[in-house]
């Protein structure tokens, strides 16, 4: 094992990595960091990294100038043969950035949804042209992979085409393919009408492939053809081989579990980091907490809340299915009762943003609510509050409970996906643990867990401090997982056909 010896530096991969987003170029939710942020780690491990976007007008174009020109691309579609461009921007060390351009795809419009968001009627193909033109686009470039890492609904076809249509083609004969999925809730499910333009054989659509119930699931294509599948963190890549926690894929992935494996998302340390952040309004690191003190006083006057010696407890949230906010409005009046402030930034389900707003008006001085989308208040909060209430009832990954930590703000949180694997229940007589975990899902649990860190907050300072301080210091960054895809990535290739 030359690879492991000291000194000796493993061979760099070629590794290409296609989505359907990334920051800083365009982001709409969790994927957009991680495809930000991945190949960044990749490269930055002395690897070559391609990454693929999609050119939606809505891509950024102040970060760099994207070259009009490029290899042109030739996709058939249906009976019709569509024209692409493939043009790249060197990010230097090692990262390009290559996008697929294609005006009626994407021209004038954005990933997914129209302005009033409503999904674009041809996204199938839309997204599968996307993937056919990425593999042409590698074929003309002549440059041979080793790993072709894709991500969720929108850019699962690739490893399908890889398995059947390009199976011949020699730039891709040593590369193996790895799908990871960021949401499981998300499938890509299509009328199979349009099967003809997506240029597989009709064989395929078939249960064992492609159909799920009738329809065309190309989440499901991924999972059937790639080499390796990865989730976002160990518990969620349990939980999806069971059928509470599958949407309708669980046997699927159970069929798959010897190539399936979690890998937690990292947090980007420049992005999140106290003791440079500038939306703060003081800074500060493990070693001294003053500044905690200063922010928590801030966030306190800027949402008008009361004085006092009790938590300030927060939530940052969508407020959607699946984040917990039913099981947390019915432990709110208790928790306020007992000295607790409360602050929520959050948006989404019109009847939870209601609620929480009656709520607030009814404890006003105690607990206040800001709806809305909000990054920089997103930072002041995680400065300014000592605990952050984290109820999910699912959670891939989960990324607040990360930048709490490397806030010193202290996670109160269901043992669910990401959040069970980052997350160690406190223990006051060793010192271990970084944050309070309950099991089941109800109000009850949630109350008497914050109930119990509330408890050591007031009666034990000494010790909340020090868990403080060792959550500050928790390497959770990118270069971690980045690590573990790249031992992924190498298992891949020394096992040939798998
Ligand atoms: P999910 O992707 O399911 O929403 P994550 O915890 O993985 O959950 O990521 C959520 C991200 O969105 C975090 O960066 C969080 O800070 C941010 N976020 C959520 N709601 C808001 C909001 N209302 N304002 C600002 N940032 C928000």
């Amino acid at each position: 094992m030359a690879d492991k010896r000291k000194g000796k530096a493993a061979k760099p991969l070629d590794i290409v990595f296609v989505s359907s987003e990334a920051r800083p170029w365009v982001k709409t939710g969790g994927l957009g960091d991680v495809a930000g942020a991945l190949p960044e780690a990749l490269a930055a491990q002395g690897n070559r990294v391609r990454l693929f976007l999609p050119l939606y007008q809505s891509v950024n174009r102040a970060l760099r100038r994207i070259p009009a020109d490029g290899v042109r691309i030739k996709v058939p579609v249906s009976a019709r043969i569509m024209e692409g461009r493939a043009s790249s921007v060197d990010m230097g060390g090692g990262l390009e950035v290559w996008f697929i351009a294609q005006e009626g795809y994407f021209g004038g419009r954005g990933a997914y949804v129209d302005p009033a968001g409503i999904e674009y009627p041809d996204n199938l193909e839309r997204f599968s042209f996307f993937c056919r033109a990425v593999l042409e686009a590698l074929i003309i470039q002549g440059e041979a992979p080793d790993i072709i890492h894709v991500n969720d609904w929108q850019t699962a076809l690739i490893p399908a085409y890889l398995k059947t249509t390009h199976a011949g083609a020699p730039v891709f004969k040593r590369a193996k393919s790895v799908l990871t999925i960021h949401n499981l809730g998300y499938q890509g499910l299509y009328h199979p009408s349009l099967w003809h333009l997506l240029g597989l054989s009709w064989d395929l659509f078939n249960p064992r492939w492609m159909e799920f119930y009738g329809k065309i699931n190309l989440l499901k294509a991924g999972l059937s053809f790639a080499d390796v599948i990865t989730t976002v963190s160990p518990t969620y890549a349990k939980e999806i081989v069971a059928p509470e926690g599958g949407f309708g894929l669980d046997g699927v992935l159970r069929h798959k579990r010897r190539s399936l494996s979690g890998v937690l998302n990292g947090i980007d340390a420049d992005e999140w980091n106290p003791a440079a952040d500038q939306r703060l309004a003081a800074k500060y690191d493990h070693r001294s907490l003053e500044g905690k003190e200063i922010c928590k006083k801030a966030l306190a006057a800027e949402f008008k809340l009361d004085e006092g010696d009790g938590p300030l407890l927060a939530v940052v949230s969508r407020l959607a299915d699946g984040k917990g906010m039913e099981i947390l409005l019915d432990c709110l009046e208790p928790l306020l009762d007992l000295g607790a402030r409360f602050v929520l930034l959050g948006s989404g389900e019109k009847w939870l943003e209601r609620r929480f707003l009656e709520i607030a008006a009814a404890w006003r001085g105690s607990m206040a609510v800001t709806i809305g989308f909000d990054e920089a208040l997103s930072h002041r909060i995680q400065a300014g509050a000592d605990m952050l209430l984290v109820p999910s009832r699912y959670e891939p990954c989960g990324l607040t409970q990360m930048y709490s930590l490397a806030y010193g703000t202290i996670p109160v949180v269901r043992a669910a996906g990401g959040l069970n694997d980052t997350i160690h229940q406190y223990d006051p007589a060793t010192g271990k643990g970084n944050g309070f975990k309950f099991e089941e899902y109800s109000s009850e649990a949630l109350l008497s867990k914050t109930l119990e860190a509330m408890k050591i907050y007031s009666g034990e300072r000494g010790k909340w401090n020090k868990m403080v301080r060792s959550g500050m210091r928790e390497d959770n960054s990118w270069g971690r997982s980045a690590k573990t895809y790249l031992k992924l990535y190498r298992q891949a290739l020394a096992s040939g056909d798998l």
